[in-house]
């Protein structure tokens, strides 16, 4: 047994819950405020090993070819091997064993291509934890986290380990991962009896479990398969099928159509022995042929291919995809409800404004570079000669969570990017941060959060004396003040002329903070929020500017004329809200709907509103739900982003979730459907373009394929229903089939965007795949294939050549078909006869290429000969085939201009 083993086997379930938080500390050798050092972190992960539960091992790569042979068709057709092994024709065995196999590997090949998309998506979600390491705070991956380590929680975290508490704020952790209780629990640092069960170890704080309220930290005792939740479950069985509902109801008609192929096969077989009199043998290989023909055995598999390609697309955009399905809703999204700060605004703040009873400046400068002027008008402001200005900084600075850090090419914020602001500020106004730290150290605080829109801190000077520093949205802050400062001393508020300070610098997009103090008793060791309820004293207002991602702008316009209604939720001021919307040029900016105006009207009145008001501000997250709700029952298809824990019910409730990649939580982005790495709203813009991609190339694929079946079918059922020679043999269908087809039809999971499918309005949510257009396509596409192909078979006959010739220019007819078809195909309405088109469709032009070099091969190779019975195709011959592919190019080309036509036509009625 080796060290780190036996120490498992020791430790098993130690009772840490019934230990003091200090006694757990020194076993682990750590001092809570300062956490480990590096250098034991290398020691202790090497021992103990990664804070990972071991996964289910994927299935091996012999399973997953097996696997590919489950399907009916195949049965089928290993069947008919059989039967033909048995009749002595070993050609045709050969030919259908190895069709088979080839086939067998394209989906082998195809299968571990989409799986190798959803890892790659699982990996890009893994998990951060924040830990305290030689007295640092720092931002590191959850598995990285080693017994010993000091790990902080805040609302919205997932535990990423089990731990021993040591702090508890407000803390309560939702446990229903391990307890099944779905309430959440309030924790402590206390320690509990030994025999506690797992719901009553207040002091413990387990992995797996959700924090849903208030700030902690504890110290790692157990992190890997060696937590509670790896003692229940030790793998972690994430066994995602690729499929969405789409998929699944494809997948069934492909079961249906098989079932009733073979159903009319079996009629043909008997029709054919007892009415034409056929040998059995013969018939036999005939109703092969035509299921063979008919079943659309690639369709799923290409289905599927598509679907994850579209979800690797979708990531290289920055867009997450956490829940398949939401592929296909990204295409009707028809309304996207979204968050200001960072979303639609850079989230590079800087302190523009400052306003207090004393004074007002404007400060200068460029993103967190701590250097700029202060100016009044155009005159220079000495910030030391003015002491309301230094107090409303220092305030700002040490009411504070963030640090500002120097880079080679930057200054970098780490924290809240609005607080990085403020201390670039204070550094600007000749403050050193470190000092004013020092001078006043922090003794407790009341962390920001999105319901109450203010953070308090409790400091204490060096003579003694302990007062607080609140920051927060105006409304509140000015409500709990009962005066202002200014460089007298405090003088009564006029809540008026303040009111109107905050309008003005919003209604220039600023963003406002109120910054207040209080003084307490010098004893204070906590604040609590009835500490800053009342009689603060206002120091001032701070205005930041946070202008709009320029993508964010292309973004809505792009939206515009996609159909889709874009509304801003924000907990920002109105007139900041009103103002940004007018910069981003959102439908409707000038009428706000504010949370406290939402709360005052009842369900059927904000509907009335909920359509056309796009800017709701100072709204809390409960709030969103219910816009969510109101917006789904007037039948909108819904998208709405967040990143708190409270935000979770409303993006479990809206049509798409999306959660922030950056700022969100893990309780955010454990609701949503979708999380955007780099919180940009262009970026869910740019998804939803993929997402109607995705649905168009699932259309093109199941375009392509049905007509091919359907022309194969026809073929051989004109064949045998009148008696005639068939054009194609069975196995030369069943090379066409799994080869070909499958390899063209690939192509179609590459497609690029449409150039109109952000054009157009979102697609009905109810709209059916096949579709009356399709449904008239595929019959079109079918009945030209079975002419072409009869055609160029009865004309050969008739010109003398052998049945064999004439085969051969029907199945190399019926690819080059394809092949026009294909290119006809990727542009389902528009004309695919561009210069440009042709250029950017590499994967088309490959799979041509490839299947171009196999259909030589099979043409004038003599093995192939051997097995396809084919000869080679003349000059002339080979001339007529391409031009009937060029003829099934022009018709459909023609019928699309036809049906535009009608289009505008009936639009200009309509009009
Ligand atoms: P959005 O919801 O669009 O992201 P937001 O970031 O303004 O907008 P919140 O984070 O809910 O929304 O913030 C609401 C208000 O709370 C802000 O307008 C600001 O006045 C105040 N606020 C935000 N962050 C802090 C903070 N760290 N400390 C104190 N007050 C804050």
């Amino acid at each position: 047994m080796n060290d780190a083993t036996q120490d498992r086997v020791s430790s098993a379930r130690p009772d840490w819950h019934a230990r003091p938080a200090d006694a757990v500390a020194e076993h682990w050798a750590v001092a809570p405020e300062k956490g480990l050092d590096e250098p034991e972190v290398t020691r202790r992960r090497e021992r103990y090993g990664l804070n990972r539960l071991p996964e289910a091992r994927p299935r091996g790569p012999l399973i997953r070819f097996l696997s590919q042979f489950r399907n009916l068709l195949i049965y089928v057709l290993l069947g008919a091997a059989l039967i033909t092994a048995l009749l002595g024709h070993w050609v045709d065995t050969a030919v259908i064993v190895g069709v088979v196999l080839v086939n067998a590997v394209i989906g082998f090949v195809q299968e571990g291509k989409a799986e190798d998309a959803l890892r790659a998506i699982r990996d890009m979600l893994s998990a951060r934890a924040m830990v305290v390491r030689e007295g640092r705070q720092y931002s590191v991956p959850a598995e990285e986290l080693v017994p010993g380590d000091v790990v902080l929680l805040q609302a919205g975290d997932r535990v990423p380990a089990d731990l021993r508490l040591w702090r508890a704020r407000g803390l309560q952790i939702e446990e229903a991962a391990l307890t099944g209780e779905s309430v959440a629990q309030e924790k402590s640092i206390e320690p509990v009896a030994g025999e506690a069960v797992l719901g009553d170890r207040l002091g413990m704080a387990y992995s797996g479990t959700l924090v849903t309220h208030g700030q902690g930290a504890g110290i790692v005792v157990g992190s890997g398969a060696d937590t509670e939740i790896g003692r229940i479950s030790r793998l972690v069985s994430q066994v995602e099928t690729l499929t969405t509902p789409l998929l699944r109801q494809m997948a069934t008609f492909s079961r249906w159509l098989t079932g009733a192929v073979l159903g009319l096969a079996a009629l043909i077989f008997l029709f054919g022995i007892l009415w034409r009199g056929m040998a059995p043998a013969e018939m036999f290989m005939t109703v092969v042929g035509l299921a063979v023909a008919a079943i659309p055995e690639g369709l799923p598999a290409i289905l599927t291919v598509t679907l994850a390609i579209g979800v690797q697309r979708l990531a290289g955009r920055h867009a997450i995809i956490r829940r398949l399905p939401v592929v296909e809703t990204l295409g009707s999204l028809s309304v996207i409800c979204s968050d200001k700060t960072g979303t639609l605004t850079r989230n590079e703040m800087m302190v523009r404004s400052l306003v207090s009873a004393a004074g007002h400046c404007r400060v200068e400068g460029e993103g967190y570079c701590p250097r700029g002027a202060f100016r009044r008008g155009e005159e220079p402001l000495d910030p030391a000669r003015h002491p309301w200005l230094m107090r409303l900084l220092r305030a700002g600075l040490l009411c504070n969570d963030a640090t500002l850090e120097e880079t080679d090419e930057d200054w970098q914020v780490h924290g809240d990017p609005m607080e990085g602001a403020l201390i670039a500020a204070a550094l600007k106004g000749g403050l050193d941060a470190d000092d004013e730290r020092a001078a006043n150290p922090r003794t407790d605080l009341i962390p920001f959060d999105a319901q109450h829109k203010f953070m308090a801190t409790l400091h204490h000077d060096h003579q003694g004396e302990a007062f607080v520093y609140v920051k927060g949205a105006p409304e509140q802050v000015l409500r709990a003040c009962q005066a202002v400062w200014d460089e007298q001393g405090e003088s009564p508020l006029d809540q008026e002329a303040w009111e109107q300070h905050i309008e003005a610098l919003a209604a220039e997009g600023q963003r406002v903070l109120a910054v207040a103090c209080k003084g307490m008793p010098s004893h204070a060791q906590e604040v609590d929020f009835a500490d800053v309820e009342s009689g603060l004293v206002l120091l001032g207002l701070l205005g930041l500017i946070d202008p709009p991602r320029e993508e964010a702008i292309r973004a809505v316009a792009d939206c515009r004329e996609a159909g889709i209604r874009v509304k801003m939720i924000t907990g920002d001021h109105a007139g900041t809200a009103r103002a940004i919307a007018a910069q981003l040029d959102l439908s409707n900016c000038g009428e706000v709907i504010t949370g406290q105006q939402l709360e005052s009207m009842d369900d059927e009145a904000l509907a009335r509103r909920v359509e056309d008001v796009d800017v709701y501000a100072r709204v809390s997250p409960e709030h969103k739900l219910r816009l969510v709700t109101l917006l789904q029952a007037q039948d909108a298809i819904v998208a709405m982003t967040g990143d708190g824990v409270n935000d979770a019910p409303a993006l479990k409730r809206a049509d798409v979730g999306i959660a922030m990649g950056r700022k969100g939580t893990e309780a955010a982005k454990e609701a949503s459907e979708m999380v955007i790495a780099d919180d940009n709203f262009a970026s869910i813009v740019r998804a939803v373009e993929q997402g109607r991609t995705v649905y168009d190339n699932l259309k093109k694929a199941i375009a392509f394929l049905l007509p091919i079946n359907g022309g194969e079918a026809m073929s051989i059922l004109v064949a045998v229903l009148f008696g005639l020679t068939l054009p194609i043999t069975p196995v030369q269908i069943l090379w066409v089939n799994m080869v070909s087809s499958v390899a063209l039809a690939m192509a179609l999971a590459f497609e690029a965007t449409e150039p109109d499918a952000m054009r157009r309005p979102p697609r009905p949510a109810d709209e059916a795949m096949i579709s009356g257009f399709l449904l008239w396509r595929i019959a079109l596409v079918a009945l030209l294939m079975a002419a072409g192909v009869f055609g160029i078979f009865r004309l050969a006959l008739a010109d003398g050549a052998s049945l064999e010739e004439a085969r051969t220019y029907a199945v190399n007819t019926l690819v080059v078909m394809e092949i026009f078809y294909l290119f006809s195909v990727r542009f389902l309405r528009t004309p695919s006869l561009s210069w440009a088109h042709m250029v950017d469709s590499r994967a088309a032009i490959l799979a041509v290429a490839v299947v171009a070099l196999l259909q030589l091969m099979f043409t004038y190779a003599p093995f192939m000969e051997r097995f396809f019975d084919t000869r080679p195709v003349d000059f002339v011959h080979g001339v007529e085939i391409v031009l009937i592919g060029v003829g099934l190019f022009a018709v459909l080309e023609l019928e699309k201009l036809w049906l535009r036509r009608a289009a505008g036509r009936r639009r200009s009625d309509d009009g």
